[in-house]
């Protein structure tokens, strides 16, 4: 659903309170408070549109927003925390307070009669003149008495990745969003509608529920993740029951919010070996925005082999040598140790593709298409290690894989025996 000149808020609203009553979900409710344009229909009506769809008034705005990103990376950086507001980041940040107001809302008119439009809706709370919506603000949402906003998104980021908004423009249509990882895209007034592929989709990411473990975790990926073929051959190990996050971590929104779906899907041939690649086991890091577990232990397999073959990666950089993660790979009697190490048998995922030499040290089993990211010049890139088992004939029970907590969180896509 696409807001634009043609549709009034009201009838906005009326779409976001059918969804709720057809999904009856609170995650929904919450997702609709949290959204400006209720606070619009509860509100005053503008007498002429409030928002532009003029370029030139995007480009200024995304110029602001690359640098709020920028100083909300900085204060990251000095408190290991993000700020409670946008205006916290005046003035140490952010010298000029007027980077906090769009430049078409600056332009048009009173900026107080702008906020007020929005007066009910949480990610709006900033006290200064702030015209920014501020997603991670630490305001509970009405309806989730437990919840804050920033715990909300916590949890979609958890499932989507680092392309949810940190930082939205309600003065334009599409509707600007500035993501965690600092892309910036167009979007409907429901960011989630870019993610959504199918209606299991839909009923997630608009409504995203509590985490209560490892394993709510994985039912709520596999509510969206494609079935395994029934006659995938048992040697490609199915990690279905493993799986704690969805390829969409590895991908990235373009300019336009198109999503770049850059890896392949299914069972795949990589580097002469078959891999089932329908999901990721992710694993997290030393201060990893997302709560991911340190481990995943008793990954079945319960046969023999002669290697095993691991398609992997990484997010972050660590440095060279370093050892990120462990496979524990058990055999009867006990288990043997294989070291992930920085540099050596993977490296983080995003490399500028016009650097050839990137794919070289450790060697890259798969990467994206060059150009496939647009103007960011960046590609996406997976390893493979082979481990070579020195006990072929005794069986290997499980494996487990553990990250050794660097500044680069380690991921699993598949694991074939050969
Ligand atoms: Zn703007």
């Amino acid at each position: 659903m696409q807001l634009d000149s043609q549709e009034d808020t009201q009838t906005h609203f009326m779409k976001i309170l059918t969804r709720i009553s057809n999904f009856g979900s609170l995650g929904l409710i919450a997702a609709g408070l949290c959204h400006p344009a209720s606070g619009v229909a509860a509100g005053t009506t503008p007498d002429k549109p409030n928002y532009s769809t003029n370029s030139a008034d995007r480009e200024a705005c995304q110029s602001q927003l690359n640098k709020i990103y920028g100083a909300i990376q900085e204060f990251q950086r000095r408190n290991q925390r993000l700020p409670m507001w946008l205006s916290d980041l005046t003035p140490e940040y952010i010298n000029d307070r007027d980077l906090l107001v769009c430049p078409y809302v600056r332009e048009s008119g009173n900026i107080k009669k702008w906020r007020e439009q929005f007066n009910k809706v949480p990610v709006f709370g900033d006290s200064g003149s702030c015209t920014y919506a501020y997603e991670f603000c630490t305001e509970v949402i009405p309806t989730l008495p437990d919840v804050t906003c920033r715990d909300y998104k916590e949890r979609q980021m958890g499932l989507m990745g680092f392309s949810v908004p940190i930082v939205r423009c309600f003065a334009h249509r599409p509707v600007l969003n500035l993501a965690f990882d600092g892309n910036i895209y167009e979007s409907p007034s429901e960011w989630e509608d870019n993610f959504v592929k199918s209606p299991a989709d839909e009923m997630l990411f608009h409504a995203v529920p509590k985490q209560q473990g490892d394993e709510s975790q994985n039912q709520d990926v596999l509510k969206v993740i494609q079935p395994r073929n029934a006659e995938t051959d048992a040697r490609i190990l199915d990690l279905s029951n493993r799986y704690n996050a969805l390829l969409l971590h590895l991908s990235q929104m373009d300019g336009a919010g198109g999503l770049l779906v850059t890896y392949p899907e299914g069972v795949q041939r990589i580097g002469g070996i078959e891999f089932d690649i329908r999901g990721l086991i992710h694993l997290t890091g030393k201060d990893f925005p997302i709560a991911f577990p340190e481990r995943v232990d008793d990954i079945v397999v319960n046969q023999r082999c002669s290697h095993i073959h691991f398609l992997h990666g990484a997010m972050c950089s660590a440095p060279e040598g370093s050892t990120i993660a462990s496979y524990l790979v058990h055999q009867r009697g006990g288990y043997t140790k294989v070291p992930i190490v920085y540099g050596k048998d993977v490296k983080t995922r995003w490399f500028d593709f016009r650097q050839q030499t990137e794919l070289d040290n450790p060697k890259v089993a798969w990467a994206s298409p060059p150009n496939c990211i647009g103007t960011t010049g960046k590609s996406l890139r997976l390893y493979h290690t082979t481990w070579s088992n020195p006990s072929p004939d005794v069986a290997v029970q499980s494996i487990g894989f553990v990250s050794h907590l660097t500044d680069s969180a380690p991921f699993l896509v598949a694991i074939t025996l050969e």
